[in-house]
């Protein structure tokens, strides 16, 4: 058997051409196009090229995009008021700041990630990050769902992947991958996105035992680990469908968390790296982005 391959990249477009199109009515409404702020600190190659994917994405779907490159001296005190003006600026509707965060050098007081995601206006918070919008998620009202598992959840549901009943093992517990992706999808009211939720979830992390054995248990496989192929095909129950969110650079090469020849043999469905779950991050985005102006657009019109 030989698993279907689920095309990232193709349901990445297919979201990124309905936001296109979204964005188009939102402006004939007379508003101005969405805009999307992202702050970049320091020189990190692969921030870079991620910076920049989601820069082209946005002018590709009308989004306006803003980038603010800052040194990798940049003290805490920068930053944050760096945030605070874009917090204050009525054009921005949403915020990024590119993680992870540059090392101090020694001596110098270091850029607490917590803190400068914090600082971000929840109602700006397009990657979902403020314990506001973590909270909200959590009690199944969610106002901006985290790009990464909305995604997922999204190419589940456009590939016709039932999660419903199903018993879904997410490795790897992550705040912005595996802790929201399993809460995501044991919700029961389907407000974190198409009626996938209802799911069995469980979380395994690198404390749990015998991680294999609980693997070969799950219906749908989640691995977020950030640890090169480290599934195996002898990890996958026969039939299972693999979302493989890693991405890991191996000899100048992008490889999964699961070893991918041996478990297409395995699954009934795999998500490739690259070209899979990554596409769909930023075309989760987007969507957050224009929902963020919608929702500005309805507080200035009450207001
Ligand atoms: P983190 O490093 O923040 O988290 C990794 C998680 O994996 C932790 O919960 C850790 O457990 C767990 N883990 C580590 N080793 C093992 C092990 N041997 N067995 C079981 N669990 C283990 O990673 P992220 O969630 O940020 O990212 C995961 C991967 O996904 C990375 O490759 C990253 O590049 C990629 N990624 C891809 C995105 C995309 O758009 N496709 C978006 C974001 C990330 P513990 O908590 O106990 O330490």
């Amino acid at each position: 058997m030989s698993a279907t391959r689920l095309d990232g990249k193709q349901i990445a477009l297919e979201i990124r051409n309905e936001v296109a199109r979204d964005v188009q009515q939102f402006v004939a409404a007379g508003n101005a196009p969405p805009k999307l702020a992202a702050i970049l600190v320091g020189e990190d190659p692969a921030s870079q090229v991620y910076v920049r994917n989601k820069e082209r994405a946005c002018q590709r779907a009308g989004i306006a995009s803003q980038l603010d490159r800052m040194p990798a001296t940049t003290t805490p005190a920068e930053l944050l008021e760096r945030i605070d003006s874009l917090n204050q600026d009525a054009s921005v509707n949403g915020i990024l700041v590119q993680l992870p965060l540059p090392e101090t050098p020694v001596g110098e007081p270091a850029l607490d990630e917590r803190a400068v995601l914090d600082a971000v206006d929840p109602m700006k918070d397009v990657d979902a990050f403020s314990p506001i919008n973590v909270g909200l998620l959590m009690q199944g009202r969610p106002r901006f769902l985290p790009c990464t598992p909305h995604g997922i959840i999204q190419m589940l549901h456009r590939s016709q992947i039932e999660t419903a009943g199903k018993h879904v093992v997410v490795v790897g517990r992550s705040e912005i991958v595996g802790k929201p992706m399993a809460m995501m999808l044991a919700q029961k009211n389907g407000s974190c996105g198409p009626e996938t939720a209802n799911a069995t979830v469980t979380l395994a992390h690198s404390r749990t035992q015998n991680l294999a054995e609980i693997c070969r248990t799950a219906d749908i496989l989640i691995a977020a680990v950030g640890r090169p192929e480290m599934i195996r095909g002898n990890m996958i129950r026969p039939g299972a469908v693999v979302v493989d969110v890693g991405i890991n650079r191996v000899d100048d090469r992008l490889v999964g968390d699961v070893a991918f020849a041996e478990a297409e043999q395995v699954a009934s469905a795999i998500t490739p790296v690259p070209g899979g779950v990554g596409p769909l991050t930023i075309a989760m985005l987007l969507h957050n982005t224009l929902l963020a102006a919608k929702l500005q657009a309805r507080e200035g019109a009450v207001g």
